[in-house]
Order: structure tokens, then sequence, then C-alpha cells
């Protein structure tokens, strides 16, 4: 988002809404700003995403796991459907080209819906995952705590080690 933006949604969320902390980081507090959004979270519960238009916006973020049977890969998004039409782009077409033709192979009479049922599978949010960051450390978090720092839906999220 333009820097204007930003600066204009500085000043409101700086102390937090609700309680008035103004610490961010070590557990107190986010403030994450991306191309499309603002995020301002606080220990005692508060949270605010905003658009660059600094309008308030609800987006529903669920973290599934595809591929089970191969590399599991993990994907940020709304719907089963969105995630796994997100992971096919990635993976130039395969998914539709391999998984749902072997699937349907597999299963005769099935649907597209049993496919994305059965090979896309919605993580718990209260379950604890653990990723490699970046720079190789292993991090151990809630999944919804994962989710919370992800500004972009959908998005891909990562994949086993193998
Ligand atoms: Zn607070």
């Amino acid at each position: 988002m333009n820097a204007s933006a930003v600066f204009q949604l500085i000043p409101e969320y700086i102390n937090c809404p609700k309680c008035g902390n103004d610490q961010i980081g070590n557990g107190e507090g986010k403030l994450i700003v991306s191309r499309d959004m603002f995020i301002r979270s606080c220990k005692c519960g508060f949270k605010i995403t905003l658009d660059q238009n600094g309008k308030e916006i609800n987006i529903t973020k669920n973290l599934y796991r595809l591929n089970d049977d191969g590399v599991a890969e993990w994907v940020v998004a709304e719907t089963k459907q969105q995630a796994f039409e997100f992971a096919d782009e990635i993976w130039g077409g395969i998914g539709r080209d391999e998984y749902l033709k072997e699937f349907l192979e597999d299963n005769p009479g099935a649907t597209f819906e049993d496919f994305i049922d059965y090979f896309v599978v919605e993580e718990d949010m209260e379950r604890l995952h653990t990723f490699f960051k970046d720079n190789g450390d292993r991090e151990t978090k809630t999944v919804r705590e994962w989710l919370d720092e992800v500004t972009e839906v959908p998005s891909y999220f990562g994949c086993s080690d193998y």
C-alpha cells in the first residue's frame, strides 16, 4: 500500500484502541504492512485488518494441506477449491492433469467436488505446526498463529521437508 495511506493509519493504531498498549514485538502486539493490507494486533486480543483505503476487511484464512500422498504442500486460502486452483497454477496444471485424472480412474463416478474433498485437507486452527523459516530455523506455532502473519490470500505457505 502507498506510504501516505500507511502514515494516515499509524497514528490511529499506534496505541491499541482497546487497551492503549503502544508496544509491538516480544508478544506485545503486531503491526504488519503489506502491499494491500494493514494489520494491527495486540496481546489483549484486539485485531484489525484494513485495506489500502483504511476500510476494515474480513478475509477468511484457512490453511490447507494438499497432495498428502506425495510431497505435501500448504496453501492459505478461503476455500478448498481456491486452494486447489492456486496450487494447480503454481504446478502448471499437473494437479488437474495428474492427480484429478488418477482419482477419477480409481473412483469411477466421482465428481470434482469429491476429488477436492479428498485432495485438499483443512488444518485444525489449534494444531501445532513446525515449519522451517527462510534462515533454516524451525519454528513451532499453532495454525492460527501462523495464519495471523499471512497478508495475502490465496498464497503459498510451505512444503513438507523431503
Ligand atoms: Zn490491546
